[in-house]
């Protein structure tokens, strides 16, 4: 589909369209856009936004408003898409990923509140999706067996013996376990309940884990009726689709089978504290030097009101936007921790707003001191004044996010219906979350006319609504949930009969019959290969070549932004300067250059700016796997009237960059307590890297660029003797060697913004560039696994095959799709109990993996994966491949935006990824047949190839693992 010549036009004001009626049309000049907010008769609310944007999106939302922490609203979440009226099927949700080219699809449960949002690229496909959609979350089967199978079910651990030990299971049993293992999910939940502790806040809507068990069927069904009615329903649409079928398909699906129902979900407001509280809240975690934070945060006004919305916002952004803001500079420094702390900032997210800042990478018993230090600063904060640069600075931030219209991260069409529902669901007025005209020229207006900023300061100093609290890991937790889990188990089941024993047994059974069950999709709606586009887009530019560099110029509909990159290619470079160089990328743009500090740069850059970032990549040929490529790329983007001043930052970090040793110190702790947090969050991609690192030099570049290898090198750089010294003097080295590079520069602005001068950089590179390429050593292979605190764990298995363009290259990628959706994700998730299960194949890395996400089991899962040769042996069809290749094809083509559509193209072309190979690549997936997917499975996915990783809470090796010819190197993380 390509953008419309012309738009639908919008309705009018009082226009009926059926059962609807037009209640407001409010242009939104910024992203050349339109919204229409309707009201239908049974109380349904309707914001649909008209835009040239070829990627069209849905989301229907419920405000949903927990009584307890038995996760009611985040397991309905998972029910809901388990099989619907006209779609019986026990996942329609996940069926529909690969029969439909979308380009998001999604499920989320926030603390009060509920939505499930889409967005794809093709017509048909859209209202495909919207009937699955609206038959699962308004006519949800909701079966005993869906409930037990991912709300909590009682099962003994031998299944159908009744003489084992009885455990407790579920899908969202296990995820919140997990996730209530990570610091940041534990001060979330923690702050919300410290600072609203009589609201719906102080419940875990997540559910907490010893709590789940007491959610009863009859519960969950109960407030499905209440809340996922039309009455309580925020529908959102986007794009450029006929606004009356979209209506019509609704009413027709939905909105006739409904009666008038009414339920009140208003929240009320928390009464106020008298004095300040003191609260605590732990995690299993064993690190007591670093692991603990604390968060100093306050209750404020209404989050609906949009002025207060917008100064706190911008407040926010200038006391904690950039290492040398007025709050966060100090809180570093002090040297107390060596970050901020998660939750610090503007949080809108609650009925009444809060603002928070603290540090993590603590020592647990800090909680005074560091509530002492954030208010003495804000205190003297108060006292000084803000400088008003800091404000201009901060008002140019929000200038630019008004204007960008990216796909980058999250599709622009939903992003829009995530800044308008904030406002919408309070009972606010939408448009201010898409319009910020209004507030800002009313806050201008204001700080003509005197201090804004310092007595919102004074009144947050005198607000008694605060809380200090601190989140601490503590050793003996883990052990601690293990043993009350136990007593909860023995609890429950004290008064169990031998009829309840063996109904637990009969039920278990049954489960186990269902999910075996081949369950018939084919009622569900599907694209064809023939909706797949062939063609990859065509993107133009402009080249030249000043002297050893190259330049490329794409012209496109930025809004005004100018984007640039500066990507150097490096030569060959010494094992200790490789582990140095993804610690140099990220200091370097947060330390000093060309003689200013680390706070002048910072304020530079946040003046002239929107930011600028430094990353360091691996890659290698279309027909070379051997082959490795290394670059760090300088990126950043600025409003057009500054793209000089950002050409001037990019020089002076490429060709200046200052490291001082005290600044290093903080930044590397930083990145330290960053990537300890990430493990939990992404410990599959880490047990991926582990094992993919055994296969090729690129892929243990990449373990010691950002793997879990990555990580021990930063941990004895910080805490080893000498460390910082070591790596200041190979900071010098790479400096000295980046300007040594072939450096490709890509600029992507509008056609008047596009002559920019970039002399200033490619001056930098005058004469010849030195020849060697990058040439690792080759690694050893034996299984890996690494231990942390994690209740769960992550399995990985990796293969080497084929380069880019080889022709068994796109059967590889489809029978990864095919393995995902047909084999892995019932095997583990939907049996297994683990949260997820992946198979990927990255066609540019020639590395095939399959991995498990917060698995309760690993030697199970090994046999699992073991056993995906036999899987392919079974009655595998037309459907399942057409499936595949529909999802294969969305990788091939992601979704762009200005931003990124001519930066895509400049990079495929110069790494020799161009848009010929990219056709054939594609004409060869369309081809690709099920003999092929068994082929390259028995050529490629041996036993004899297969390299292991794991990251999970204990040594891993079992009689079970060495049945299967497994023993791993267990090393601590
Ligand atoms: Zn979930």
């Amino acid at each position: 589909m390509t953008i419309m010549d012309s738009l639908p036009a919008a309705p009018h004001v009082g226009e009926t369209l059926g059962r609807y009626t037009v209640e407001r049309v409010e242009a939104l000049p910024e992203m050349q856009g339109t919204l229409v907010l309707l009201r239908h008769e049974l109380g349904a609310r309707h914001a649909h936004v008209i835009r040239a944007d070829d990627n069209s999106a849905f989301g229907v939302t419920f405000p949903t408003v927990p009584k307890d922490s038995t996760g009611v609203a985040h397991i309905l979440e998972h029910v809901v898409l388990m099989g619907s009226q006209r779609f019986p099927v026990p996942d329609p949700f996940f069926s529909m990923l690969p029969r439909s080219l979308n380009t998001f699809m999604n499920a989320m449960t926030a603390s009060d509140w509920t939505t499930y949002p889409f967005s794809t690229r093709n017509e048909k496909d859209f209202f495909n999706l919207l009937a699955v959609y609206l038959d699962a979350t308004f006519f949800p089967l909701m079966r005993y067996e869906s409930f037990r199978q991912d709300g909590h079910r009682f099962e003994f651990a031998t299944p159908d013996d009744p003489t084992t030990p009885l455990k407790l299971q579920g899908v969202v049993y296990n995820e919140m376990k997990g996730a209530m293992a990570s610091p940041g999910s534990v001060m979330w939940r923690a702050f919300g309940k410290a600072l609203y502790p009589d609201l719906t806040y102080a419940n875990n809507s997540g559910g907490a884990p010893e709590e789940i068990p007491n959610l009863s069927y009859e519960g969950l069904r109960a407030f499905h009726a209440a809340h996922y009615h039309p009455s309580n329903a925020f529908f959102y649409t986007y794009g450029q689709l006929p606004l009356a079928r979209i209506l019509d398909a609704i009413e027709n699906h939905v909105m006739a089978q409904f009666a008038p129902q009414t339920l009140d979900v208003s929240i009320p407001d928390q009464p106020a504290f008298d004095a300040p509280r003191h609260e605590s809240a732990v995690y299993p975690g064993t690190d007591v030097e670093r692991g603990a934070q604390v968060l100093v945060g306050w209750k404020l006004g209404h989050s609906s009101d949009p002025d207060l919305n917008l100064r706190w916002s911008v407040l926010s952004d200038v006391l904690l936007g950039n290492p040398a803001a007025p709050l966060t500079r100090p809180l570093i420094e002090s040297g107390l921790g060596s970050a901020l702390a998660d939750g610090s900032g503007y949080r809108d997210s609650f009925r009444e707003g809060a603002f928070a800042a603290g540090l993590k990478g603590l020592p647990a018993g800090k909680a005074a001191e560091v509530e002492a230090l954030v208010l003495r600063t804000l205190e003297e904060i108060a006292a000084q004044g803000i400088e008003p640069e800091l404000i201009e600075s901060s008002l140019h931030q929000f200038e630019i996010a008004q204007k960008e219209v990216s796909n980058s991260g999250y599709p622009f069409a939903l992003g829009v219906m995530f800044r308008l529902l904030g406002p919408w669901l309070q009972g606010g007025d939408p448009v201010t979350g898409l319009r910020l005209d209004a507030q800002l020229s009313r806050l201008r207006a204001d700080l003509a006319r005197g201090p804004v900023f310092e007595p919102m300061l004074e009144g947050l100093l005198a607000n008694p609504h605060r809380v200090t609290l601190e989140v601490a890991p503590d050793p003996a937790l883990a052990e601690r949930a293990e043993a009350d889990e136990a007593a909860l188990v023995e609890r429950l089941s004290a008064d169990f009969t031998d009829e309840d024993r063996a109904r637990i047994v009969a039920d278990s059974l049954r489960l186990k019959e269902l999910q075996g069950q081949e369950a018939d999709r084919s009622v569900l709606p599907t694209l064809g290969l023939g909706d797949i586009p062939t063609a990859a887009p065509a993107v133009t530019y402009q080249t030249e070549q000043p002297g050893r560099a190259r330049v490329a110029r794409a012209a496109q509909p930025t809004g005004g932004l100018t984007y640039l990159d500066v990507q150097l290619r490096l030569p060959a470079l010494p094992d200790d300067l490789l582990d140095a160089l993804p610690l140099y990328t990220f200091a370097v743009t947060r330390s000093g250059a060309a003689g200013q500090d680390y706070v002048s740069l910072a304020r530079r850059i946040e003046a002239v700016t929107g930011g600028v970032s430094a990353a360091v990549g691996v890659g290698t040929p279309p027909d070379d796997l051997n082959a490795v490529r290394l670059a760090v790329t300088f990126s950043g983007k600025a409003l057009a009237r500054n793209a000089p001043a950002l050409v001037g930052v990019l020089r002076d970090l490429i060709a200046a960059p200052d490291f001082t040793r005290d600044r290093l110190e903080q930044l590397l702790k930083q990145r330290l307590a960053g990537l300890q947090a990430s493990v939990v969050q992404a410990g599959n991609a880490y047990a991926e890297r582990l094992a993919a690192a055994q296969l090729s030099a690129t892929g243990a570049v990449q373990e010691r660029f950002s793997g879990l290898t990555a990580l021990a090198t930063l941990k004895a750089t910080v805490e080893g003797e000498g460390g910082l010294d070591a790596l200041l003097d190979r900071f010098g080295r790479l400096r000295a060697l980046i300007r040594t590079a072939e450096p490709l520069l890509a600029l992507t602005a509008t056609p008047d913004d596009l002559n920019l001068d970039l002399s200033p950089l490619t001056d930098l590179f005058s004469g010849d560039a030195p020849v060697g390429r990058p040439a690792p050593a080759l690694p050893t292979r034996a299984p890996q696994a690494r231990t942390t605190d994690v209740p769960v764990s992550y399995n990985a298995v990796a293969f080497p095959t084929v380069p880019y363009t080889h022709p068994d290259s796109p059967a590889l990628l489809v029978l990864s799709r095919v393995l995902r959706s047909e084999y892995l994700l019932p095997e583990l998730r939907e049996k297994g109990g683990a949260y997820g299960g992946a198979a990927s194949f990255d066609p540019r890395e020639g590395v095939f993996a399959m991995s498990s996400y917060r698995d309760p089991h690993v030697a199970r899962t090994f046999q699992v994966f073991r056993d995906a040769r036999a899987f392919l042996n079974g009655d595998l069809g037309e459907r399942e491949l057409t499936e595949a290749i529909l999802s294969a094809s969305k990788i091939l083509d992601p979704l762009t935006s200005p931003d990124t559509a001519g930066r895509r193209r400049i990079y495929g072309d110069h790494a020799g990824y161009t848009q010929d190979l990219e056709q054939t690549y594609k004409a060869r997936l369309l081809a690709v047949t099920l003999d092929d997917l068994r082929r390259v499975m028995d050529t490629y996915l041996t036993e004899g190839r297969a390299t292991y990783g794991v990251v999970t809470g204990r040594d891993p090796n079992s009689d079970e693992l060495r049945a299967l010819g497994l023993t791993f190197d267990v090393q601590a993380i």
